[in-house]
């Protein structure tokens, strides 16, 4: 049923050479113009039609990393604009990241959204930004069935959204999803003790406003599957 399928669109289209803003390395970026979802899961990763692994290449191409120096971003490379300062940081931090010494050489699907996060830090992301690119890392590393790299960067969103609602004053639904995603996560940690306490948290940030009537149905049925859980 087409109708029930959406194309999500990732902002470009077609192959594209770009050049990377830290290094200089010219290179042919692979990506997608738009992919098909069927629906998202309870962490809200895009349910995609066929095999995990292309959908994990999908979901991975959101992100552009550059061959040589391993410099990684969500934007265009095109439309990047970096100091200095910023371009000197990611460097350094690029250079003495111990994950990205061991795998740069082949490479794995969810290396490019560890290398857009250490760049993040590089370029002053919000805490929140961060969490979202940890959060897209653990879904390509389910989709590849890679477990434990999965709960590795879980739990970094888990830190990046905890330091994300301390500190970056959340309101309206980045709020609510945020508190659901900490708690949800927690569940899939298995500390169920401590997804009952944030999706309670999350609960009471919707305030029954009807825009979000959706996630107060989410947070319900997880709230049951993690009491279940936690029995
Ligand atoms: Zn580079």
């Amino acid at each position: 049923m087409m109708h029930a399928r959406r194309a999500v669109p990732v902002g470009r289209s077609g192959p594209k050479h770009v050049t990377c803003p830290v290094c200089g390395y010219a290179f042919r970026a692979s990506h997608v113009g738009t992919y098909v979802t069927v629906g998202r899961e309870s962490d809200f990763c895009p349910k995609i039609p066929g095999r995990p692994s292309d959908g994990a290449r999908l979901i991975r191409n959101g992100v552009t990393m550059c061959p040589a120096c391993s410099f990684a971003a969500g934007e265009d490379f095109g439309d990047l604009y970096l100091s200095f300062d910023e371009r000197y940081d990611a460097e350094a931090r690029l250079e003495e990241d111990g994950l990205l010494r061991v795998f740069r050489s082949n490479s794995p699907p969810w290396l490019a959204f560890h290398a857009a996060e250490i760049c993040g830090k590089a370029r002053g992301f919000r805490s929140r930004e961060l969490g979202d690119l940890c959060l897209r890392a653990s879904w390509v590393c389910r989709k590849e069935r890679e477990r434990p790299f999965e709960s590795t960067f879980q739990l970094r969103a888990v830190r990046h959204f905890l330091r994300s609602l301390q500190d970056e004053n959340l309101v309206g639904r980045e709020l609510s999803v945020t508190a659901y995603l900490v708690g949800e996560l927690n569940r899939r940690l298995g500390n169920h003790r401590e997804a009952l306490n944030w999706y309670v948290n999350a609960g009471r940030t919707t305030e029954g406003d009807p825009r979000v009537a959706w996630l107060d149905r989410l947070i319900d049925r997880q709230t049951k599957l993690a009491e279940e859980q936690a029995a």
